[in-house]
């Protein structure tokens, strides 16, 4: 149904199809070049900008690795992820403590270790910043509205009302700590670029009011993440993105700009990966069923769990695709005995009649919150496993 030309070229395809051809299934296959070259070409869209990779979009070690040496920052959100970096060598100084769900002693872990940029949005864990991690620099998560354009939401759950933020910092000063900037993150897979203009606009107020009350001059904002990944839902491409946000910048800061940080996860790995499941079986409910349901051997528990609500529609080609193959609507779903381990049914995936157990589904831009968004072994089944390609 879907082209794969328009996802991934003839060149990668071949490479991949010799890559993967022995591989036990479900597999990711993941090829560092790309990311590569999607670190490179986010650094040249964005030249003014700090990257910070969110590391839980991929926790893949050569992925971190080979970040690093290309200059990567990392934001990191639990203690786990931070051993991890720490162990590739990334020195605590390239680290932010992004998360702003955190325990005491975690605070204190990340402060023992180095770490000294944290992020936060309540009294609560501000004072246990003050506490367990003393003069450190902190910048405020504000909440952005994004529900409805971002495929894959980050609000709600993050940040606090501009009003409140203004507060924390004026407290964080108060506490000792060193008052850094503010941070957004306007919704993973944003498709509306516009986001970003309110989100900079509530930025400058901030910066604005804090400096007039209050002498404190903020020095950075961290935008977070939102970049797409290409998906079947169309979105603009990086470089739109890129000159659209520069341009909101520049009109609110002119050539007072501060410090821009961009924690990109989706958009560095996303587009990087191939998801490979082997169809279990095919059958119809009854015996004049137009639809067939499609079971295979990855599902919501191992690897694609943002299917949830078929929030990401990845494209999804088959073993059997051919020019002239004659398709038809199938629901597509995972090996285990849970009836939400369903991936699509409303939105009608096309696949060819010819179908058999056996064959193959590749689910391509798979590359960010796959490998380790997964369940241990429910029903028994291990967690996918991942492969890089160098
Ligand atoms: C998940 C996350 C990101 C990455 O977002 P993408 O949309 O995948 O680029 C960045 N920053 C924070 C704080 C996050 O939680």
């Amino acid at each position: 149904m879907y082209n794969r030309a328009d996802y991934i070229s003839d060149f990668d395809w071949e490479a991949f199809q010799k890559f993967s051809k022995d591989l036990e299934t479900p597999n990711i296959v993941v090829n560092l070049h790309q990311v590569k070259h999607n670190y490179i070409k986010l650094k040249d869209s964005f030249p003014y900008a700090q990257i910070y990779y969110a590391v839980k979009a991929n926790p893949g070690e050569k992925i971190v690795k080979m970040l690093a040496e290309l200059g990567s920052n990392f934001d990191i959100a639990s203690r786990y992820e931070l051993d991890e970096v720490l162990s590739l060598g990334v020195s605590p100084d390239r680290l932010s403590y992004g998360n702003t769900i955190k325990k005491a002693a975690d605070i204190a872990y990340f402060y023992e270790k180095g770490v000294r940029m944290f992020a936060t949005d309540s009294k609560e864990d501000l004072k246990n910043i003050a506490e367990f991690a003393p003069k450190s620099r902190i910048y405020v998560r504000m909440l952005i509205e994004s529900t409805s354009t971002a495929d894959w939401p980050l609000s709600r759950k993050f940040g606090c009302h501009p009003d409140m933020a203004y507060d924390l910092i004026v407290q964080a000063r108060d506490m000792g700590l060193t008052p850094y900037g503010v941070s957004f993150h306007v919704g993973s897979q944003q498709r509306d670029i516009g986001i970003w203009n309110d989100a900079i606009a509530k930025s400058l107020y901030l910066f604005s009011s804090l400096e007039e009350e209050e002498g404190i001059r903020l020095s950075m904002i961290n935008m977070g993440g939102g970049f797409p990944a290409h998906y079947i839902s169309p979105a603009n491409e990086l470089e739109t993105y890129a000159s659209e946000i520069t341009r909101y910048l520049r009109e609110d800061f002119g050539e007072d700009m501060p410090q821009i940080i961009l924690e990109p996860g989706r958009s560095l790995v996303g587009d990087c990966g191939i998801l490979t499941s082997e169809v279990v079986l095919i059958s119809r409910k009854n015996n004049t069923a137009l639809q067939r349901w499609v079971y295979v051997d990855a599902g919501k528990f191992n690897g694609l769990v943002e299917t949830m609500g078929e929030s990401i529609k990845y494209p999804v080609i088959s073993s059997k695709d051919a020019p002239d193959a004659k398709e038809g609507e199938v629901i597509l779903a995972g090996p285990t005995c849970d009836s939400a381990d369903i991936m699509y049914e409303d939105f009608k995936y096309r696949l060819p009649v010819n179908l058999k157990a056996g064959d193959k589904l590749y689910w391509l831009s798979t590359g960010a919150y796959t490998s380790t968004y997964a369940s241990v072994a429910f029903n028994g089944f291990p967690p996918i496993k991942t492969y890089y390609m160098e």
